[in-house]
């Protein structure tokens, strides 16, 4: 007879992991018999994340960088701000991926299964989840951090923006960046129409990961196009002639306000990205999910089930749906709206802003900053289409 889990995660990605090491943390939970459904073997290095915190994630001594401060250009205003006490973090996929695995491992409770997860069905004594390929296995809860992006942008009645970006890990002969300062918006491109900009995370003086990144509807129609503006922006902007490029990464992250339902049935919570973690207007993630997979834990160990979670805030949900809509209607303007916010605002209070983490006196001064007309009618739409 086949074993019957206590949690099963469909999907072995961020999320998935997070959640399953946050309950190895618990001795409630840790001889939880848990099951990883995913038919990668996470062994690449496919995503670097970035976030900030003034406290600690059980994963930031994985980072390879931490910086105190950050570099902001665009043609109008440049500078270098400070973001004390937030520090500013850069951490590669397969770090974690391999702490978190190797932790997993030791615990013995958890079981790995290389497959694709197909369709999930509520029985009496648990959910049974069912693979292609017709294996099935039993739990008390499934997590589910599957994302269709189609199903996603086929939903009329949100607005599903992308952000998709390609990156080079270069390396240069000589000291060509500063390693104690991230760039993490240089809007000095051409924006034709669209939210465009590079960030700049250095390892060193001669090496950094430099990223071309598009807040648009579509994608660009020839992947070609993400090298040639990479290329173009290191040899103009940065003036670099001569580097070799150690490693690439690209990406495509929805920027929706879809209302995500969380909650499916008794025994299925979706989380992740397919829970609607990234933040709509950023696509940042990581620490959300962070966030996220300790609410979950709290839940288990305090009611047994895992669906006593915040619900995602109405206030910043009307935030992001106002700034995706002023991006899908003017996404050209909006350089000049983040040159206004990031050279009026205490940048600590911009990134907590950024991270739903202001109070509304702080989201009002910051809101101030940017022309009042252009916020004020885009969230007037925004208040009819979210209430109305
Ligand atoms: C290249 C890249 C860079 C990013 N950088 C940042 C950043 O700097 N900061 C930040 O905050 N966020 C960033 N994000 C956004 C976000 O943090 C990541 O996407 C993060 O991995 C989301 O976690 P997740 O668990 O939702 O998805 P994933 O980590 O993608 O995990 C989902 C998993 O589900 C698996 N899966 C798919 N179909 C099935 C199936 N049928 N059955 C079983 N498993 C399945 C996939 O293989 C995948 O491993 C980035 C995203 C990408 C793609």
């Amino acid at each position: 007879m086949s074993i019957h889990y206590d949690y099963a995660m469909l999907g072995g990605g961020a999320s998935a992991l997070m959640l399953a090491y946050s309950m190895m943390q618990e001795s409630s939970l840790s001889q939880k018999k848990v099951l990883i459904i995913e038919p990668q073997l996470k062994n690449q290095n496919d995503r670097t994340w970035c976030y900030w915190h003034d406290s600690e994630t059980p994963f930031d001594h994985l980072a390879q960088q931490k910086w105190k401060k950050l570099a902001f250009k665009a043609p109008n205003f440049e500078a270098v701000l400070d973001i004390a006490p937030l520090h500013y973090y850069m951490l590669r996929g397969i770090d974690f991926y391999n702490f978190v695995q190797d932790k997993l491992a030791k615990s013995g409770h958890v079981t790995w299964i290389q497959g694709r997860a197909e369709s999930t069905e509520e029985l009496e004594n648990g959910i049974k989840i069912t693979l292609q390929g017709g294996a099935s296995y039993m739990a008390d809860f499934a997590f589910d951090s599957r994302l269709s992006l189609k199903i996603l942008r086929q939903e009329k009645k949100s607005i599903c923006l992308l952000q998709h970006f390609k990156g080079f890990l270069v390396h240069t002969p000589t000291p060509s960046f500063d390693k104690d300062c991230p760039t993490i918006f240089d809007f000095n491109i051409s924006q034709e129409g669209e939210v465009r900009f590079v960030y700049t995370l250095p390892l060193s003086s001669e090496r950094a990961l430099v990223e071309y990144t598009i807040f648009s509807d579509n994608l660009l129609p020839d992947k070609k196009l993400y090298d040639d503006a990479l290329e173009t922006y290191l040899r103009k902007n940065l003036g670099l002639l001569h580097y070799e490029i150690e490693e690439e990464e690209a990406g495509v992250i929805p920027m929706s306000n879809h209302l995500f339902e969380r909650r499916v049935g008794k025994r299925l919570l979706r989380i992740g990205l397919a829970g609607g973690l990234a933040k709509a207007s950023t696509g940042y993630a990581f620490m959300r999910c962070v966030r996220d997979a300790e609410a979950i834990t709290k839940s288990l160990v305090n009611h047994s089930h895992p669906f006593v979670i915040a619900p995602a805030s109405t206030r910043f949900r009307l935030y992001d749906s106002t700034i995706l809509n002023l991006m899908q209607t003017n996404g050209g303007k909006i350089r000049d709206h983040f040159t206004d916010l990031f050279s009026k605002n205490p940048t600590a209070r911009l990134l907590r802003f950024l991270d739903d983490q202001t109070s509304f006196a702080e989201d009002i001064s910051i809101m101030s900053s940017v022309p009042i007309h252009t916020f004020a009618g885009s969230m007037g739409k925004m208040i009819v289409s979210q209430y109305g």
